[in-house]
């Protein structure tokens, strides 16, 4: 398997440059040179096989060889156990819930995945991995959850203070072990530049082995397009044209889609659902590209005003507005009309989702109003107790956490305070690795 950065398309790498160094050297990003179709018997039996079975003849066609069969089964076996169930809301709509991980959302998949990829590219090293991460909530629980107890690699999280929610916090700091997390006197930019920093510092680069687990790391993708197959192999669409809807804000899990679809997955479309950054909806409609400030909403982990993955996108369907509108649509909605649907959804149908599910379900909407007979899948990117006080306040009910959640509640803070300044960062660097 060859990758080549978006920036540079004769700027070659294997995947493993590929996943230690994340974003490659000329700020682009990693894609594969090719994305093969599998083979038209996987499909055939694909009704008969289980999750990781079909996820691992998935990853070995995509992979070419880069990691050895055996060793890929296996990473695939402990990253992907849990499962992703469809639940029908009515006929023709159903949610793919991919909440079922550690961390209760959809970014375990990858986290769980590029974890087991880094260590087996690190085997043999004697010198720890220390992999730095900023986060602003959701990708920093599930990298943890990921990371935990994974020999030679140590996982340093930077978070702002009082910008994530409780609970995201205890799922940052009460891991202890190889895991350890920052409260950073700041916002989530003023994290990231500290990990910038530190990658640029020379001190830092020749003293230790430093990598990164951002949401740009290609091995994040690889594991999401999985759960596009098993929803589909869990559907009975009597001929109806397919439709994903995925809430976005990176638009990752959208690319990952793609990279399936590439691969030959049958679907009419992809149909991404934003909230009011609504740079890429903005795009279909004008043709324009245009980044703008974040604006923020009650689906934070989507407050994306710029979204990275967008020249992945680009690239996988050809650059042109027409033929990225064949396969793309994407509608944006206000908080109003989140809250709006998740009562909707629930009176309904009982079914409880959290808002970036919702933007979801009002963009399936969209795509049933246009044609009838599609069938739309939405991804529900996150257990709605991630976000307890704003689904409690809209729906007017007590949810019910889950134990692994709940559990949170007993344990200790682990967390080091620390002001936003770089010097501070780097003693700190210096003294933990
Ligand atoms: C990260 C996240 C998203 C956005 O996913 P992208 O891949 O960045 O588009 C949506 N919902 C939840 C709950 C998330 O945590």
């Amino acid at each position: 398997m060859q990758l080549f950065s978006t920036n540079n398309p004769d700027h070659l790498v294997d995947l493993k440059r590929a996943t230690m160094e994340g974003l490659a050297p000329d700020k682009g990003l990693y894609l594969p040179t090719t994305i093969p179709t599998l083979p038209a018997s996987f499909w055939e039996t694909l009704k008969d096989k289980d999750f990781t079975t079909h996820a691992y003849e998935l990853a070995s066609t995509l992979l070419q060889g880069a990691i050895p069969e055996e060793a890929l089964k296996e990473i695939i076996e402990e990253a992907i156990n849990f499962p992703a169930p469809i639940v029908s809301l009515e006929p023709g709509m159903d949610v793919l819930e991919l909440f079922h991980g550690p961390s209760l959302a959809f970014k375990d998949f990858g986290a769980r995945f590029m974890s087991r990829v880094m260590s087996y590219y690190n085997r043999g090293e004697s010198d720890p991995l220390t992999i730095l991460v900023a986060t602003s909530g959701d990708t920093g629980g599930a990298v943890a959850a990921g990371f935990f107890d994974t020999p030679g690699i140590e996982v340093i999280i930077l978070y702002p203070k009082g910008k994530v929610s409780p609970l995201q916090e205890l799922q940052l700091t009460t891991w202890g072990g190889n895991i350890s997390a920052i409260e950073v006197d700041g916002v989530f930019d003023d994290c990231q530049d500290l990990v910038k920093q530190a990658f640029l510092d020379p001190d830092l680069k020749e003293a230790y082995r430093l990598s990164s687990a951002n949401s740009i790391n290609i091995c994040r993708l690889i594991p999401q397009a999985f759960y596009y197959v098993e929803a589909y192999r869990q559907l009975n669409l009597k001929g109806a044209p397919l439709y994903f809807v995925v809430p976005s804000g990176n638009f990752g899990n959208l690319t990952a889609g793609l990279i399936a679809y590439k691969m030959g997955l049958p679907v009419a479309g992809f149909v991404a659902a934003t909230n009011a950054n609504d740079v890429v909806p903005r795009y279909f409609k004008t043709g324009a590209y245009s980044p703008s400030q974040t604006i923020p909403t009650i689906s934070n982990a989507m407050d994306v005003g710029a979204p990275s993955n967008f020249v992945r996108l680009q690239t996988i369907l050809g650059s042109t507005w027409n033929t990225i509108k064949e396969v793309l649509s994407g509608y944006a909605f206000s908080d109003a009309s989140t809250r709006e649907a998740m009562r909707t959804i629930h009176q309904q149908y009982g079914y409880i989702m959290d808002p970036h599910g919702a933007l979801g379900y009002l963009a399936a909407q969209k795509i049933k109003s246009k044609n009838k007979k599609a069938h739309t899948v939405i991804l529900e990117t996150a257990h709605p107790t991630k976000f307890l006080k704003e689904v409690e306040q809209t729906l007017g009910t007590t949810l019910e956490v889950p134990k692994r959640l709940a559990e949170l509640k007993d344990k200790e803070s682990l967390k080091v305070s620390m002001d936003a300044s770089y010097s501070s960062f780097k003693s700190y660097l210096l003294k933990a690795i």
